[in-house]
């Protein structure tokens, strides 16, 4: 399989804010949806944190990536009203930038506002501290639209990196990503493209089967291969084998990988077991 995708080694870290998560109430899904993500478009995430709703945890996991030279820092959560969303304030103090009124993000508030008072869901149309909060964002920032819920998603250029701060709720996390943040990412990153392969292997146990793989890492160097264990079937032990690798030129590389595959499929039989695509 060919992806076309972005790359050559264009860095992304994702941080997600929420105490909910690690108290292991809420399942980190918007981490591993935009992990998968940014790989489909060939970003490589070199990690994932989670971090509590505590100002100095969330400025110094950003600071951390911010050092580490990350290019995209994508955080998610703690965007909205209440008083423990707190990314923005944490952004804030890593680039030691203050928080300001940003008018065009106050502007998307408020006509979200006025729809839900014009529709009778909201009694007032008063702009609460709690409401104006959202429209506070370091200075320089870039407000993204949020077509699902309030509070709009962020974006802040440091240098030659960025920060993009989405929502926690997934649904709105996944409108900004697609719709606001994703151009612009493609804009930044080069072209190329991910192949990837899956091999099932049966019959060899993930230890005897790792000297095999080691052995065709190195004679393919380009090419990553990760084994996951499947568990076991009527006794049979089942891995599953994921070749990937990204590249600017795909027709050399799918023959280089069609040779990996072979070379796994042999070495896997001279072992007993079975390799299927
Ligand atoms: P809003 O602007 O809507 O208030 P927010 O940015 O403040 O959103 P949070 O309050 O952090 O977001 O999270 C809102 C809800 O989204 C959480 O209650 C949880 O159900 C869900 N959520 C938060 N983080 C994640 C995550 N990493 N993965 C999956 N769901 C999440």
């Amino acid at each position: 399989m060919v992806r076309k995708s972005q790359h050559k080694q264009t860095t992304f870290e994702i941080i997600s804010v929420g105490n909910e998560l690690l108290i292991g109430k809420v399942v980190n899904t918007n981490a591993s949806w935009l992990a998968k993500r940014i790989t489909e478009i060939g970003g490589f995430v070199r990690r994932i944190t989670d971090v509590r709703d505590d100002l100095s945890e969330i400025s110094s996991a950003v600071k951390e990536a911010l050092k580490r030279g990350t290019k995209w820092i994508i955080t998610s959560g703690g965007l909205g009203p209440t008083f423990d969303d707190m990314t923005l304030s944490g952004v804030a103090k890593a680039v030691k930038r203050p928080l300001k009124l940003n008018k065009r993000a106050y502007q998307m508030i408020f006509e979200k506002y006025k729809e839900m008072f014009e529709r009778g869901i909201l009694k007032s149309l008063d702009i609460t501290p709690e409401r104006r909060k959202m429209a506070e964002l370091p200075t320089g920032a870039i407000p993204l639209q949020n077509r699902v819920g309030t509070a709009p998603g962020v974006l802040i250029k440091f240098g030659r990196q960025r920060i993009a701060c989405l929502p926690g709720v997934p649904a709105e996390l996944i409108d900004i990503f697609e719709n606001e943040l994703l151009p612009i990412i493609q804009k930044s990153i080069k072209r190329t493209y991910m192949v990837e392969r899956v091999l099932i292997v049966k019959d060899v146990i993930e230890s005897a089967l790792a000297p095999v793989i080691k052995e065709v890492m190195s004679r393919h160097p380009t090419i990553y291969i990760k084994s996951h264990p499947k568990g076991r079937e009527s006794g049979a032990s089942i891995i599953e084998l994921h070749l990937t690798t990204t590249t600017s030129s795909p027709e050399k590389i799918e023959k280089e990988m069609e040779q990996a595959v072979q070379e796994l499929r042999e070495k896997v039989a001279a072992l007993g077991g079975m390799a299927e695509q």
